[in-house]
Formats: C-alpha cells, structure tokens, sequence
C-alpha cells in the first residue's frame, strides 16, 4: 500500500505534537488512522433557512445565508475580553452576530460580501443573534461540512484540516486495497474518492456512495479474516466416523423427533463421518429440543467408540444436562459423568481419573471441565451449550482439548442470521425452526404495577390446578432505585399473597448447592411457586411450569424476555407469561407489544438487534463481535454476503494470500487477526 499511510500524523501540516497526543486519544496515530476517522454527521450548508421563519432558543443549530450590513464597534467588557458584533440581514429579517476576541476573524468579515453562517439562535423576538457561529464565504465550494467526534482540545477544524491535508498527501499515488475485479463486479468507486467523499462530500449522494465503498471494505476483509483462517487451522479430521445403527436411541426416545431435529442430528452425523473435522453450530429456539439432537451426536461418536463432552455455562444447568443424557441414554449401555467445580477436591479428583481411564463416555459439566488437569480419552466430540455465555478463552481452550475434536455449540437464544454468520463465522449453521407436537403458544400480556393483584390471583388460579409457576425479579438485594428484589420480595409473597403455596427462592449468590436442592425440589414438584431472579434464565426445563410473571419487565432486553418465558410453554398446557412494569415509555411499550405479539425467537432477535445494535445484543459482556465503524450489521448483511462470496473465492485460489496482487488484503488481514479478540 501507499507507504506515506503508515507515516504518523505528528508530520502531518497543521497537526504537531500537542495534537497528534490528542488524537491518539481518539485511536489515531497514523495516516491511514485519520483517513478511517470518519464524520458521525455532515452540516449541509447548501440548504440555508429564512431568519425570520427561525425561533429563537431552538436546541438545534441552524444554517442562513446573508450579507454584513454594518460591524458594530467593540465593546471591552473588562481586560482580556472583547466583544464584537456585526449586523447581517438576509432580506426577511436581521440578525446580530456576536464573536468573542476574536480580532482577527472580525476584521476579515467584510461588510457587504455574503456568508453563511451555521450556529444556534439566542437573543429574543426583538433581537435574534447568533453567538460566536461558524463563519463561510458564500461562494464556499464545501457546503457539506463533515462533522467529527471530537475530545477535550480537538476541533472540528482542526480536524476538517487535518483530514484535508492528509487526503491531499496520498491522492497523488496508487492507493487501493482491493483486487480490481472485485471492485469492478460491485462497481464500487476507488478508496481515494471514498475517502475525498466520505469526509468532504460535494452532495449527500456522494457520501453515500463513499460510504457503500468503505462499509464493503470493512465487512469483506473481515470475511476474508474468517476464510483464511480457517484455512490455517487443521481441518482434517482425527475422528472420521463411521456410520452405525441408531434405531436404539430412536426407539428409546420418549417421543418422535421433529423434522427438524432429524435434520440437524443428521447434519451433525455427516460432519462426524467426512474426512474433515466437523464445526457446527445448532441454533434453535427456546424448548426447539436441542438438547436430545446433542445426546444424539453423543451416543453416535460413542458407538464409535469415542468420548464426548458437554459443557454448560452454570451448575444448574450441566446438572440437567447430565440428568437428560443419563435418562436418555444410560438404557443404551452409555455411560455418563458430571464434573463441575463444586465436587470436593476427592471426588473430583476420582472423576478426572476416571475421565482420563475411559470409565465416562460422555462427560457433563462447566468450565471445571477445561481445567488443565482434565485428560479425556479417546475425546472426539465436544459439544458446548449456551455457547456466547463463555469467554473466547474458555472457547478455545476446550477446542484445544484432545486432538481436534469436532465441535457441536448449541446457542441459548436464537442469533439474527447476520450476527450468526460474523460472529460464528467458520461454524456450519442447522437452524432448528419448528417446535415439538403439541405446545401450546404461550399467552403474553404486559400489564401495569396497578393489577397484580389481579395477575397474582390468576397465578394462584394455575397452582390450584397443580400447576407451577415463576415470578422473576431484576435485583438480588435492596437497592436504591424502585426495582423489585427478590429475597424480600420473596418473604412479602410467602407470608401475604401466598401463605398457602409452598415457595421457593433462587438468585446468583447462593451457593452452588443450594441452587440446586431449591432447583430440584421446584422439578421434582414439591416448591409451587419459584421466585427467582435471571438465574432461570438460562435453560432450566420444567414441564409443569405453566405461567411466569416478570417484574420491572423493561429492565430486560427482549432477547432476554423471550429466554425467560420460555421457561414455561414446555409442556402439553396452556402457559402464561405476565410482563409487568411502570414504565410506559414509548421504547418500552414498543418491546412489550412486540414480545406479546409473537412467540417467534428468530423474529424477536431481529427486532432486538434493530434496538440494541450489536455489540448489545449478547449482552454487556465481552461479546467478540468485530467493531465495525460503518458497518450495521443489523442493515448490512446482503453487503456481507457479497464480501463473503468474494472473500471465499480468493481464499480458494490463494488460501495464504501470498501472491503479490494479494499483498495488501494479506496485510489488512493479518492486522486484524492480530487484534485477535475482535473475532470469535
Ligand atoms: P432447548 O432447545 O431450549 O434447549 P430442550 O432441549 O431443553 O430445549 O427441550 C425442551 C423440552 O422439550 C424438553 O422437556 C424435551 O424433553 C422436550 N422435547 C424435545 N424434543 C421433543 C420432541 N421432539 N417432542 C416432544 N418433546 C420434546
Ligand atoms: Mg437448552
């Protein structure tokens, strides 16, 4: 690539030390830095507005066009601070400018030429002025003014000139990033014009244009991030399998699989049995029945005469998971283990021994399972629940057990399909999209604080058909705002409304083995009623749970919601799910009504994508999603999937990008696999 890119922006006419220090601040240290710091918004000059249809004390800054009737003489208020004004009309009414010691910039306004100007109107009905407004010749050539964030001593114009310079430094030389045919196939316009039109546009047209250019840049070097690096992985495969007999599990199913799990347990089947290492990802709406499409693959590798493992991201939660896999196939002569971090230091101690001997052909358990003195035997498949919940680290360290297993990683809540593709980008993706026979949708309504008594009495109507049920609350303790905590909300309900029930509590600071005595009696029906916080969240399954009320509802993302009620409607009855919250503002109403319109995941993941963006979709946490800077990935993915068909056919004809026309893509992706951590 053009080498000045490279050079720091210290060189750069108009930038010097002090502000190369301040823009480091923002990122920017190099040439190519400042060409991708792109504006967060343009001034358009070119549409000026009449003075006398503006109001004065708008929030908004706005755009007239006139000419300097007359400058007014200083006035010095004390030492240090000058005052000048100058009267400029544009013929329907006139205004007062008012600049602040500025000396020199007032005696280059003339009066009688014409400006524009852009800056918020104050004074009053009698006197409208405009304090210290950004100035332009009239016959400016630049009537689209980009617009930078900015931090403490930057300034628009600094950068605007910053910009300006750099661009004119490395426009004189071959600057492109992509290969020509790409760029002629999608007629995208050259780098150096994105970036002429992206920072100083001539017409909004323009800039939209630079854009498409530079958000295809973005997203097709990541995909062609994803595509070469798993062609430096190993992906042969260490487990080519063989395929066996599965009418056994079949037949001991308690009920018939969906179509669409047949499908996916097949989709995992062959992965097993090709000659290259399988990595699968099983998306799946709530109560979908991934977990018996994971048996399945488990009890395959296993005929095989393979170990398996399924890590689970909670105690809770690995503790169901073992009991399912024991239920289903201990009667098929499958042996299955638990480990989890809360086993005493002897047993676990035993449990890795016997891991390690082979006496476990399917283990269960949390991330004690990626602890470094965890040795399987003959491991060939590793299967991962609620996968985004688990750090990259934790991620890789589990594929990096055994010898290339094949990777199965089941998600908790459906992914929009673009998300899906970035953020599990080398994964083979089975979509589970159709529930078992006979559930029943579950019947949402978001209420007000002012009826629960009434939604409480519906819920005591449920128990005493022998149903149960969940009440969820945001907070563990106290706090200050007004939000619902559940140990003493949980005391109020046991000896008020629900003297009569036996309940039970649940939230993230009890113990381990706490949560799971509270969590079995609640399965094995002896609690009625559970009061829990987001701790439910995550995959617990009880059949019977037919109704859940949720507190201060708009606390939660919709994703979220969805999780939550989707601890009820597992079984063959009707099921509830009660939204409760105070606040009524429009973005609330708006994910209240669309959860209580449907019971589609896939739908509501989409929605939650539009609201949150990205990076808030999977949560506060370390999320591993790319930080695109254009890029929208919610609006974006027919783009992605051009960069990605693109990136794949470069990939196969040059899989280490080592020809010379490749060089620079080379570079672009190396950098960003550096960065490490922006890909999954
Ligand atoms: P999720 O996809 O949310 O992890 P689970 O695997 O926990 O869902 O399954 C939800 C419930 O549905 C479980 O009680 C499971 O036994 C049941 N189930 C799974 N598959 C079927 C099926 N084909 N027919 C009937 N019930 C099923
Ligand atoms: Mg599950």
């Amino acid at each position: 690539m053009n080498e000045k890119l490279e050079r720091s922006v210290v060189y750069l006419k108009g930038v010097g030390p002090k502000r190369a220090e301040l823009l480091e601040k923002v990122g920017v240290t190099n040439i190519y830095d400042l060409l991708g710091y792109y504006p967060r918004d343009y001034i358009d000059l070119s549409v000026p507005s009449e003075i006398r249809s503006l109001t004065v004390g708008g929030e908004e800054p706005v755009v007239v066009r006139g000419r300097i009737v007359r400058k007014l003489p200083p006035a010095h208020i004390r030492r240090g601070m000058t005052i000048f004004n100058a009267v400029f009309t544009d013929d329907t009414e006139d205004l007062t400018i008012i600049i602040y010691n500025q000396d020199y910039l007032f005696s280059t306004l003339k009066v009688g030429e014409s400006y524009i100007l852009y800056g918020k109107l104050t004074g009053n009905t009698f006197r409208k002025e405009m304090s210290a407004p950004a100035i332009y010749p009239a016959d400016s050539q630049d009537l689209i003014q980009p617009v930078y964030p900015l931090t403490e001593g930057l300034t628009q114009n600094v950068l605007r000139k910053a910009v300006r310079n750099a661009i004119d430094l490395v426009s004189g030389e071959v600057t492109e990033i992509m290969p020509k045919h790409v760029k002629d196939q999608l007629s995208l316009c050259s780098l150096i014009t994105a970036w002429e039109n992206i920072h100083f546009p001539k017409s909004i047209d323009s800039a939209l244009e630079a854009r498409r250019r530079l958000i295809f840049d973005e997203l097709f070097v990541h995909a062609l991030a994803v595509a070469y690096r798993r062609e430096l992985e190993n992906n042969s495969s260490n487990f080519i399998m063989k395929n066996v007999d599965m009418s056994g599990f079949y037949a001991s199913l308690p009920f018939e699989l969906t179509g669409a799990q047949e499908k996916a347990l097949d989709d995992c089947i062959v992965g097993m049995c090709s000659p290259e290492r399988m990595n699968r990802l099983i998306q799946g709406d709530v109560g979908s029945g991934k977990t018996v499409v994971a048996a399945g693959a488990a009890y395959f590798a296993h005929k095989n005469g393979f170990q398996s493992c399924v890590m689970a991201p909670t105690e809770i939660l690995a503790g169901q998971h073992y009991e399912t896999f024991r239920k289903l196939l201990e009667p098929l002569g499958v042996r299955v283990g638990l480990l989890t971090g809360s086993l005493t230091p002897k047993n676990k101690k035993e449990m890795q021994s016997a891991i390690a001997l082979g006496e476990y052909d399917v283990v269960v358990g949390t991330h004690a399972l990626i602890s470094e003195s965890v040795k399987f035997f003959r491991l060939a498949l590793v299967i991962t629940d609620e996968q985004h919940r688990f750090g990259v680290e934790q991620r890789a360290a589990l594929s990096a057990k055994g010898n290339s297993p094949h990777r199965i990683v089941m998600s908790a809540t459906p992914i929009p399909r673009t998300l899906a593709l970035i953020y599990y980008g080398e994964l083979a993706i089975s979509i589970i999209d159709e529930l078992p026979k006979g559930r029943q949708p579950i019947h949402t309504y978001a209420v007000s604080g002012g009826v629960r008594e009434r939604a409480y009495g519906f819920v005591k109507k449920q128990l005493d058909d022998g149903r149960q049920g969940y009440i969820v609350c945001p907070a563990v303790e106290e706090s200050e705002l007004d939000i619902k905590d559940v140990k003493s909300y949980y005391e109020e309900l046991k000896n008020g409304l629900f003297s009569e029930y036996k309940l039970g509590l649940l939230h993230g600071k009890m113990s381990a083995a706490e949560k799971d005595e509270v969590m079995r009696s609640f399965k094995d029906g002896e609690l009625h009623l559970l009061v829990a916080t987001t701790v439910v969240e995550v995959g617990v399954d009880v059949p019977n749970a037919t109704i859940i009320v949720i507190e201060n509802a708009d606390r939660f993302g919709l994703s979220q919601l969805h999780q939550l009620r989707g601890r009820v409607g597992r079984g063959s009855c009707e099921s509830f799910c009660i939204l409760i919250t105070d606040n009524g503002t429009p973005e609330v109403i708006k994910r209240l009504k669309l959860i209580s319109s449907t019971n589609d995941g896939f739908k509501i993941a989409d929605e939650d994508l539009k609201l949150r963006g990205p990076g808030d979709f999977f949560g506060k946490q370390q999320h591993g999603l790319p930080d695109f800077k254009l890029a929208d990935l919610s609006r974006d993915i027919n783009v992605f999937r051009q960069g990605q068909i693109m990136a794949e056919r470069i990939i196969a004809c040059d899989p280490k990008l080592s020809r010379p026309e490749n060089r620079v893509l080379n570079e672009l992706v190396s950098r960003l696999i550096e960065k490490g951590a922006e890909m999954n």
